[in-house]
């Protein structure tokens, strides 16, 4: 499945990006809260699918638990004669939808690229009143 192979991979970098941040002060490794992809509409990507491979791929990792947050870019493409960028209403056409100029110059919408990931600080556990 495409969609468990993306979140196998995104564990790693995830994971990789928790050895890098964890201060050596940190003698257990920190959790994962939550991790921020953004996905392009054209990245081929089914987000239901992948918030479920996730979740089966984060089990016993560091990341287990943590949410996935799926920010979905919108595909956009540059149309030469309105010398601006356009956002396309549907991606099946590829044509400027201010002037109906054909475009293939796609500026967005094929991310597919980890923005965030969010640690659960030790330090933010509010003591306990009193
Ligand atoms: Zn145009």
């Amino acid at each position: 499945m495409h969609e468990l192979s993306i979140a196998t991979n995104l564990i790693s970098l995830a994971l990789e990006a928790i050895q890098n941040k964890s201060p050596a002060l940190h003698t257990s490794a920190p959790r994962v809260d939550q991790v921020t992809l953004r996905v392009g509409r054209l990245a081929g990507v089914d987000a239901e699918a992948l918030q479920f491979c996730y979740e089966i791929a984060t089990r016993d990792t560091p990341l287990a638990g943590s949410q996935l947050v799926i920010e979905e870019v919108p595909a956009v493409v540059y149309c030469p004669a309105c010398q601006a960028e356009r956002e396309l209403p549907s991606v099946q056409r590829f044509v400027c939808p201010e002037c109906g100029q054909p475009t293939a110059e796609l500026r967005r919408g094929r991310e597919l690229e980890l923005t965030c990931i969010q640690l659960v600080e030790p330090d933010t556990v509010s003591p306990p009143a009193g």
